[in-house]
């Protein structure tokens, strides 16, 4: 029986990507990013693996690349041009690579990996050595001819060094510089367009009048979404005149029928010829090997001149490329692995809010489990009433969740085109979920706030954030052991963590005797904890670790923060009126002054220790980090550069000062030699640490 859910999910699939393949492939303006085409493709694919009566003809996954414009002559291929397999994980590569050992019935491989060039695949012919037709993939049974545009890229040969009669099949591709300079000159031309319309429409406001017949406006060119599609839409031109100005480049990558043994063999016969190849690629005899050629091609793309967009693994051996053969749509033999974008789509099965430690209502999307780079999703922010009602996001939805490292994932999009006709909108609550008071926007933000300081779950997650690792860092307290301890009133604030006995904690589910013990050693260890994790831990509205530094700094202890005065702190560094205010508020209460004058009475009352931090290097610096640290964490680092006053950010720009350097550093070192900032090694620094540490 089928399922009529799934049946329909099909059908929509199909339609959606067949939609966007036309405006990608034949008016070469795509309407939503590859990778979100990716994740659908890969749903379809999913679906109709599993439902396979449900394949439709006319599915994407049933032909390469779209319909041919009439507008051009047309080539038919004697040698069908196919698509590629894509992989988006190294756990996909690696099942690639079981397959074809077992299909092949042999242990050992050797693999040719080269780069993706993100461009469009052409066919171009040779008789006796000259060049004599070209033509685009089109259909992959048949081409638009192209031979007049071909022929403008400088980088081709018109004539071949032998006089062959052969076809080679390339990459054509705009170089980023060239791209950004035709982007530019759209924009300035569309600029002087503005200014010719805006006289055509005063000219009109005349002949409107008049009675006169009405001039119309010039149409603004639109600019061109990525190098991929300037090339497509640059070598796809009537006028020859048009793609010569393009700046257009090629690599060939296969010469048809060359009678070679393997495709490295290939691509050096294509060099002999004179044609253009690319000479990244590389030989590799484990697919091990070939992760970390993708690792430092994913790392290090950036230095290239013109767009890849993943890596092409093709066994080398042509005779066993042979004997595996072709699918309808690309070759068995080959894959790639496009680079991932952390994205994917699931259904929203329900939303909750959550209530933070300052009352902030978050909406939370329940997601049906996905997996993201190794880690199951079935939650993901929603941010605020705003944006919930910006998605217009419905249970039943599909939707597109991101997750970038290690912040939490997030919902991008939502596929309103799947949508359930039935579906409703969703109504932000008036009222808290956890206490029933009524909620308040706060105009500055606009977030909702629950306002009631008794409220359950905003208590809850006070004494959380307290215990925190960042804030005191009461070892074992976890969310589920707080949550329990305050719903058997054993605590209420978090002073009541310090009068806490074993006997109270032994009471909790699943609270061992070696559990309640290091929960207690935690608790009393906390009592000398810095002053800005003391201030940090209060859990001030918009106050955050970098800034509870800052306050301990210039307030040395608690007693001179509770007297700081608004004035004082918008002076101070990155405090503006909004985190001022926040911190006089918040200081205002009564409630709050009476905690922080018990944590004192507690013996919580540190003293901030200058250390001499301004003789250091670091002092007052930005500080970026790239490749893998052996010495110390990166956390540690992070933390131990933060004593010493310095700044760590993630990104190499006119601020940085210093940039420290690990193994495998990144592309940030390349753009700090560029951009010439202090470049440390790691053991230089640890140095630096150890002479700071020892004059303490
Ligand atoms: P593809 O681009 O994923 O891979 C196949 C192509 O790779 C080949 O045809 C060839 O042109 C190219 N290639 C580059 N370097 C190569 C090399 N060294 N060796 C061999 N081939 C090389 O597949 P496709 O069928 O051209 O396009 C499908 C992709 O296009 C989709 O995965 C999607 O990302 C994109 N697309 C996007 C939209 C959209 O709306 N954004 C719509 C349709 C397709």
């Amino acid at each position: 029986m089928i399922n009529k859910k799934i049946k329909f999910e099909i059908e929509n699939l199909v339609k959606v990507l067949n939609e966007y393949s036309y405006q990608y492939y034949v008016e070469d303006n795509p309407k939503i990013s590859d990778t979100k085409y990716d994740i659908l493709y890969k749903r379809l694919e999913k679906l109709e693996k599993d439902n396979p009566e449900l394949i439709k003809r006319n599915s994407p996954t049933q032909r390469v690349g779209d319909k041919i414009l009439n507008k051009f002559r047309k080539a038919k291929h004697t040698v069908p041009m196919l698509s590629l397999s894509n992989t988006f994980s190294k756990e996909d590569l690696l099942k690639f690579d079981k397959k074809i050992k077992k299909n092949l019935n042999i242990n050992n491989i050797e693999y040719i990996c080269e780069l993706k060039i993100d461009g469009l695949a052409v066919s171009i012919k040779y008789k006796d050595g000259i060049l004599y037709e070209a033509s685009t993939r089109g259909d992959g049974k048949i081409g638009e001819i192209i031979t007049e545009n071909i022929s403008t890229i400088f980088s081709l040969p018109k004539e071949l060094n032998r006089k062959e009669n052969i076809e080679v099949r390339g990459e054509v591709y705009l170089p980023k510089k060239s791209f950004e300079l035709l982007n530019e000159e759209i924009k300035n031309n569309n600029k002087k367009i503005e200014i010719e319309n805006e006289k055509i429409e005063k000219e009109n406001k005349i002949k409107k009048l008049k009675n006169l017949n009405l001039i119309n406006k010039i149409k603004l060119q639109p600019l061109f979404a990525n190098p991929r599609n300037a090339a497509s839409g640059s070598i796809r031109q009537l006028d020859s005149k048009i793609s010569s100005q393009r700046k257009l480049s090629i690599f060939i990558y296969n010469v048809i029928d060359s009678n070679q043994k393997t495709q490295e063999e290939n691509l050096i016969y294509a060099k002999k010829l004179g044609l253009p190849i690319n000479s990244n690629y590389k030989i590799f005899k484990n697919i091990n090997d070939v992760l970390n050629y993708i690792d430092y091609w994913e790392n290090n793309k950036q230095n290239l001149t013109y767009d890849i967009d993943g890596i092409v693994i093709k066994i080398n051996d042509i005779k066993l490329q042979d004997m595996l053969g072709n699918t309808i749509k690309s070759p068995k033999w080959a894959t790639s692995y496009k680079f991932p974008e952390q994205e994917l789509v699931t259904k929203l099965v329900d939303i909750t809010y959550s209530v933070g430690r300052t009352g902030m209502i978050t909406p939370v999307a329940i997601l049906e489990p996905i997996e993201i780079s190794g880690s199951t999703i079935t939650k993901a922010s929603l941010h605020n009433k705003d944006v919930m009602e910006k998605l217009d996001i419905r249970i039943g939805d599909t939707v597109i969740v991101k997750k970038a490292a290690e912040i939490i994932p997030k919902v991008v999009k939502v596929m309103k085109e799947f949508r359930n006709k039935n579906s409703k909108t969703l109504v932000f609550p008036i009222k808290c979920p956890s206490c029933g008071q009524m909620l308040k926007k706060d105009e500055d933000t606009s977030f909702i706030f629950c306002t009631n300081n008794k409220c359950k779950q905003k208590n809850i997650k006070k004494i959380i954030h307290f215990s925190s690792k960042n804030a005191m860092n009461i070892e074992g307290l976890g969310d589920k052991q707080v949550e329990l301890l305050f719903s058997n009133n054993i605590i209420k604030t978090v002073v009541d963590l310090y009068k806490i006995k074993k006997e109270d904690l032994l009471k909790i589910d699943r609270m061992g005797e070696k559990l309640a013990t290091k929960i207690l050693d935690s608790i009393e260890k906390s009592k000398i904890s810095s002053l800005d994790k003391v201030i940090y831990s209060l859990g001030i509205p918009n106050v955050g670790e970098k800034s509870s530094k800052t306050l301990s700094e210039k307030y040395k202890n608690l007693q001179n923060f509770i007297n700081c005065r608004f004035e004082e702190l918008k002076n101070l560094d990155d405090f503006g009126d909004i985190m001022s205010n926040s911190i006089v508020n918040f200081l205002h209460q009564e409630e709050n002054l009476n905690l922080i004058t018990d944590l004192i009475k507690l013996g919580i009352n540190p003293e901030y220790k200058d250390n001499n931090i301004k003789n250091s290097i670091f002092y007052k610096k930005e500080v970026v980090f790239t490749g893998k640290l052996s010495l110390i964490t990166r956390n540690k680092a992070k933390s131990a550069l933060e004593k010493i006053g310095a700044r760590v950010s993630s990104s190499v720009n006119n601020k940085t000062d210093y940039i420290i350097y690990g193994e495998k550093p990144g592309t940030k070192l390349e753009k700090a030699k560029l951009m010439k900032i202090n470049i440390i090694s790691e053991q230089e620094f640890y140095k630096i640490l150890s002479e700071i540490n020892n004059e303490k």
